[in-house]
């Protein structure tokens, strides 16, 4: 750890905490994040020269591994033509066909440069569209840093917003109800007295950012049903899930249809990517041809375009999520059982290639029960897993992720680490 030490130390005089997004300083599992030299596969290599089997993906986008030689490839061909035109380019429109032809609602895209634009441009349009200005999210959801998304339960049955950050005035805050996840009635309750105010409801359709939480039956068919009931605009934020959960997102998988959705991560290949789209009759009130407005100097990149494509490319052509999927059953039923075995209250909830650990007795319905949950149980096992060799998430609010680079020699391997890391409870 002393190159990664020695780094740590000089990034932190120059940049705030030392990292440039809060997770990433390990503070909540303590100790010193590791720097990153390289990464191949399913593999990440240190400045230490420590090898470390990744479940992060890069939080999410990295579902091919790191450094495929098809995505590396197509970067390097759009780089020897140029990194930037600033005017409409061919990859923008094969990206924007790839999106409408493989997410379900998606009849129309607009390109941006990451989840949270995508996110607060899907919000401003949805207001734009219904000419109303409260939203509705769920206590939980993450959907980037958006001032009117950070924001957090009010106290008592009034669900008006607070600040989740300083910065955000309380007057933005007031703009945003906060409900609790996976329940029904008080969205129900809500928009049955103010539904004339509210332009939109935005979920995450499997939470996935307080670890990971999956939707109760019906409740995200009784989302849809609400929002059409009283003219709201139902906001799909599938930054994480989307091509993640299969090609169409969660949408697909259940079948249930947003007006817009948010994506990101995935579909930039590692590149910092976002995109919004939806109905034809709501997109089309963006600029140039509608009142909402929305740009970006680098939106559209080729280099991005050109890595997204490509990866999308590669999911279509052969579908990894079976696999995907199986290996997120046999690592979230191998921890299960190493728990059980040792008396160790454990959740492993896991949808496809995501799954996370709740050190508690009872399944994680709502954000409130994910906070029950033991963090130091957490945190110990992180640790004594990042010493065997394995990168969980720094943090018992993420969500891990399988790669289709990842192999049945690390799946073994993980187990094995799972195992002999079940010690630190000892
Ligand atoms: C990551 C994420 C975002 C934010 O995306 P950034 O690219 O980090 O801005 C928004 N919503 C969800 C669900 C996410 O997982």
């Amino acid at each position: 750890m002393k190159n990664s030490q020695s780094l740590f130390e000089r990034a932190k005089k120059i940049i705030p905490g030392g990292v440039n997004s809060p997770v990433r300083a390990f503070r909540s599992v303590g100790g010193t994040p590791f720097f990153t030299a390289k990464a191949s596969g399913s593999r990440l290599t240190t400045v230490d020269d420590k090898e470390l089997i990744d479940y992060v993906c890069t939080w999410g986008p990295a579902i091919h591994g790191h450094d495929h030689p098809k995505i590396r490839e197509a970067i390097s061909d759009a780089l020897s033509k140029g990194t930037s035109f600033g005017t409409p380019g061919p990859a923008e429109v094969e990206m924007a066909e790839l999106i409408v032809e493989l997410v379900p609602s998606v009849e129309k895209v607009r390109m941006c440069n990451s989840g949270t634009e995508a996110t607060m441009s899907a919000i401003r349009l949805a207001r734009g569209y219904t000419g109303r200005d409260k939203i509705i999210k769920f206590a939980g959801c993450y959907h980037g840093h958006v001032d009117s998304l950070l924001v957090k339960a009010g106290s008592g049955a009034l669900t008006l917003g607070n600040p989740d950050s300083a910065g955000v005035p309380a007057s933005f805050a007031a703009e945003t109800l906060v409900l609790p996840y996976n329940d029904l009635n008080s969205v129900a309750d809500t928009l049955a007295s103010s539904s004339e105010q509210v332009a939109a409801i935005i979920v995450e359709p499997y939470p996935a950012n307080c670890g990971l939480i999956l939707p109760m039956d019906g409740y995200l068919e009784g989302l849809r049903t609400l929002c059409s009931k009283y003219g709201v605009v139902l906001i799909f934020d599938e930054v994480m899930t989307g091509f993640r959960l299969g090609l169409g997102g969660v949408q697909e998988r259940t079948g249930i249809t947003p007006d817009l959705t948010a994506l990101g991560k995935i579909i930039g290949g590692g590149l910092p990517v976002g995109a919004f789209g939806g109905k034809v009759e709501i997109m089309d009130h963006l600029s140039p041809i509608g009142p909402v407005y929305q740009a970006g100097t680098l939106s559209g990149n080729p280099l991005a375009m050109a890595a997204g494509i490509a990866s999308l490319k590669l999911l279509k052509e052969s579908p990894p999520y079976d696999r995907l999927e199986s290996m997120g059953r046999e690592l979230s039923s191998g921890l299960k059982d190493m728990a059980q075995s040792r008396g160790i209250p454990l959740q492993v909830p896991q949808v496809g290639s995501m799954f996370c650990l709740f050190f508690c007795e009872n399944p994680v319905v709502q954000f409130e029960d994910s906070t029950q949950a033991k963090h130091e149980n957490f945190n110990a096992f992180f640790n004594a897993c990042l010493k065997r060799g394995l990168y969980l998430p720094p943090s018992s609010y993420e969500t891990c992720f399988i790669s289709a680079a990842h192999q049945k020699i690390d799946i073994s391997k993980t187990l094995e680490i799972f195992e002999d890391s079940f010690s630190c409870f000892c």
